[in-house]
């Protein structure tokens, strides 16, 4: 006697969409046959075509300067730079400039915290941002240099809009530099605030008591300030 599995669970054997996984959006959609797993915690943020890429503005009669581009882009990249690192730490922010569907203006933020993630992630669906309404949501991208199209760094990407990987456009490297050194500096003062906050705390609980209490006391106190020192490197 044979036996067939009904077809219903032939279907749901399909396998992850390899691109969804690996660039964060897959020119099907929600129409793909094979899955997007979303995940329930990430520490990389998709904001769905949040950029507006000059070179796709139909209603410019003239061509775009390359000048043009760039300066478009710097202005983008510090405006939301700046925004997104207030919510958390930043390790790496990236436009994409593609002209298509899934992948224009769409901009990738890795934070180093997964809980600032998620909770800038909850904030941005709530925000406008130049004028648009912002769509936020967490993305399995690990790794951007996996996901970008090598060939667009040196302009000889020849798939154009049927490329599924990201084209993305660094901003100058004055403006990055200054903006990871800005970003640096906030963290660290923030580092040192807390530090100060903690040991003060510290001191208030640490004032009195008997002898062998002070011992104790001045034991603990050193363990503190080294692993709070540590936190500083
Ligand atoms: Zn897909
Ligand atoms: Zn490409």
């Amino acid at each position: 006697m044979s036996y067939n599995r009904p077809y219903d669970r032939n279907e749901s054997v399909s396998v992850s969409c390899a691109f969804y996984n690996k660039i964060g959006a897959c020119r099907h959609g929600e129409k793909c046959s094979k899955k997007h797993i979303k995940p329930t915690r990430s520490k990389t943020l998709l904001l769905a075509n949040l950029y507006q890429n000059p070179k796709l503005n139909k209603n410019e009669s003239e061509p775009i300067l390359p000048k043009q581009l760039q300066e478009t882009l710097d202005q983008f990249y510090q405006d939301v730079f700046i925004h997104l690192c207030q919510k958390g730490e930043i390790a790496s922010l990236v436009v994409c400039e593609n002209e298509n569907n899934h992948l224009n203006g769409n901009v990738y933020v890795r934070f180093f915290s997964a809980d600032d993630a998620g909770r800038a992630n909850q904030q941005l669906n709530q925000e406008w941002f130049n004028g648009k309404p912002v769509h936020s949501d967490l993305s399995p991208v690990t790794n951007f240099d996996e996901a970008r199209c090598r060939a667009y760094d040196t302009d000889s990407c020849e798939r154009g809009e049927m490329c599924n990987y990201m084209h993305v456009r660094q901003p100058t490297k004055e403006i990055q530099i200054k903006l990871c050194q800005a970003q640096e500096k906030k963290y660290l003062l923030k580092r040192i605030e807390k530090l100060k906050w903690t040991l003060k705390e510290f001191e208030q609980e640490g004032g009195g008591g008997g002898e062998e209490l002070e011992k104790g006391d001045s034991q603990s106190n050193s363990v503190t300030t080294n692993s709070l020192l540590e936190q500083l490197s």
